[in-house]
């Protein structure tokens, strides 16, 4: 059983008609709602409660995380508001061999950038619509993905992307006026395997979509630990007889 945490902001669902409208249940009850199955279980936190209150810790105690094994992101407007102390317990698992997706605007939250070590800065305008280049359909996140996928409507997201070099590009999107972005990348830090994935501005349906979800869903099964630890040490090694 692979046991994934969402952790969703929150705001918008709550506080916007028209995204209430698309996301009755918050983002994270759309993503729990596809990603449950024989061999997923989900659970979900939020960073606010429904109505306004932070909730404690973001609801992501060391004991949440240690019993996590891919935690999925989405932030906006308040990754400030996310305490140092939760990032960096989120950080300190996903070296350990906790699987990490991050999505969309989740590229500037405090994990994100304290793994890449960049500003994960980006091109971005609203109201466009995006055709998603398969580029490496060998890669099991791209499992049953044709060669593209179009998105009516979602936000432009354009390069430069200003992060490390991806141990993989998944996927290339391209918009209205030629702009272009690494759409799906990974990564692995220490024991972590990462996978950033762009569509899901809050605004349209994208995780209605079932390729975006099928995407997330492998995304899910590719990140789950192989190995985890239980902590990161640097130890004094005594010499072996040779
Ligand atoms: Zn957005």
């Amino acid at each position: 059983m692979i046991k994934v945490t969402i952790f969703n902001e929150y705001a918008h669902e709550r506080l916007k008609e028209d995204v209430k409208a698309i996301y009755p249940k918050g983002i994270h009850g759309q993503l729990a709602s596809f990603l449950a199955d024989d061999d997923i279980e989900v659970r979900t936190t939020t960073l606010f409660n429904e109505d306004g209150s932070f909730v404690p810790e973001c609801g992501l105690t060391e004991e949440v995380l240690k019993d996590t094994d891919v935690i999925i992101w989405w932030g906006h407007c308040h990754h400030n508001d996310v305490p140092d102390e939760v990032a960096d317990r989120v950080v300190n698992q996903i070296l350990c061999g906790m699987g990490a997706i991050f999505l969309h605007s989740g590229h500037h939250s405090k994990p994100f950038k304290k793994l890449m070590g960049t500003t994960c800065n980006l091109l971005w305008r609203d109201d466009e619509k995006e055709r998603l280049w398969n580029i490496n359909p060998a890669h099991p996140i791209m499992a049953g993905i044709g060669d593209y996928i179009d998105l009516p409507e979602e936000e432009m997201y354009g390069e430069r992307f200003e992060i490390p070099t991806p141990d993989d590009v998944l996927m290339i999107g391209t918009y209205g006026s030629h702009e272009v972005f690494r759409s799906a990348c990974t990564w692995q830090r220490v024991n972590g395997k990462i996978f950033y994935f762009q569509p899901g501005h809050e605004t349209y349906p994208t995780y209605h979509n079932p390729e975006i979800q099928r995407i997330i869903k492998n995304g899910v099964r590719w990140a789950a630990p192989t190995y985890r630890a239980e902590k990161l040490i640097c130890p004094h090694f005594e010499k072996l007889p040779f």
